[in-house]
């Protein structure tokens, strides 16, 4: 069944009337109030969904971000999130999370194996330990403690296909694939081989205007046991400040890391950037101070403010998002991007 179709049954009140594809311009302001935006448009179109449900129903944004990506996480066709995720080089699926609410509470899970909702464990970090970040075993323990069920190991078939593709060479490079031009490339699922990241990342603000966000992610694909991207690291791959606006990010972990990418957007917008503008001066800090070559790396950030503007920005073309507003379905928005 196609999304649009699927979408249709569901129904979400006054949202589907229709599930059209259109392109906005990328800094719009419908209507101050709810809304939510996620990366890569072709899951946010499920993931957005669940999240307006509640934001419609009056709901926080810290519940509508949690129950958008857990749509992603549950996913098991997923490429790059949730436990039907591609593995790392050694064969295993290790998971990165982060959350963080209006009033600075933030919780986070890195290289957590076996639990199908990372975002859940990151938000029971925030709201029952005194903790900010709970890594591998320990996190795994905490998340059994707190009523988890242990998984399977077992890759879902098309991580175990596209494993066992990558092991016939088992060359350990680093290079994220680079989506074609024109965006809305996420993955189709069964062919997660030719596909070695993505991540979600969810930003909403709610009828009371209050902000949060969730990213979740399997990183990069086969990458080293261990390796954690800039997902689950506050201020790396999510940020929200509830005076100012809140962002996320999808791409080459090591390179958001590197400039503090979350946090640099949010501080761009206080400084009075719309949400466009800052993300665009984040990613073209990472094009000033990456050591790298920029060919090799896809970064892109989305972000909102206050005033429920958004905006997005991306190195390479091919990065878009989804954004449900008051009265519209998830609509696909086309990042801009610097490079050539
Ligand atoms: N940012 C993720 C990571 O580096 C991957 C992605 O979003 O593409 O782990």
């Amino acid at each position: 069944m196609q999304r649009r179709d699927l979408l249709k049954l569901i129904g979400v009140g006054t949202l589907v009337a229709s599930i059209e594809n259109k392109v906005l311009s990328s800094t719009f302001n419908k209507n101050k109030g709810p809304i939510v935006l996620s990366t890569w448009y072709n899951q946010s179109v499920l993931a957005n969904v669940e999240a307006w449900k509640i934001l419609e129903a009056k709901g926080t944004a810290l519940d509508a971000v949690e129950a958008g990506v857990q749509v992603s996480e549950n996913d098991i066709n997923n490429c790059c999130v949730g436990l039907g995720a591609n593995p790392d080089r050694e064969g295993h699926v290790t998971l990165d999370a982060s959350i963080m609410n209006h009033q600075y509470e933030i919780g986070a899970v890195a290289a957590l194996e076996r639990i199908k909702s990372p975002i859940h464990i990151a938000r029971l970090v925030m709201e029952k330990t005194p903790h900010v970040m709970l890594v591998g075993l320990g996190a795994q323990e905490f998340a059994v403690s707190q009523g988890a069920v242990l998984e399977s190991t077992i890759l879902s078939s098309h991580a175990q296909k596209a494993y066992d593709e990558w092991l016939k060479k088992s060359e350990y490079k680093p290079i994220l694939n680079i989506e074609k031009k024109g965006g809305s490339q996420m993955p189709d699922p069964m062919k997660s081989g030719e596909f070695n990241h993505y991540t979600i990342g969810m930003i909403a603000m709610d009828i009371e205007g209050n902000l949060s966000g969730a990213c979740t992610t399997s990183g990069m694909g086969f990458k080293m046991r261990g390796r954690v991207g800039d997902s689950p690291i506050i201020g790396a791959g999510l940020y929200v400040d509830n005076e100012v606006g809140a962002a996320t990010a999808t791409g080459h972990g090591e390179e958001v890391i590197r400039i503090c990418g979350s946090f640099l957007v949010v501080e761009f917008m206080r400084q009075g950037y719309s949400p466009e503008q800052a993300c665009k001066k984040a990613v073209e800090r990472i094009r000033a101070k990456t050591p790298r070559d920029t060919k090799d790396i896809q970064v892109g950030f989305i972000a909102i403010n206050k005033k429920g503007e958004h905006g997005g920005y991306a190195l390479h073309d091919g990065f878009d998002y989804g954004v449900t507003q008051v009265g519209t379905a998830t609509q696909q928005v086309k990042s801009k991007f610097i490079l050539p």
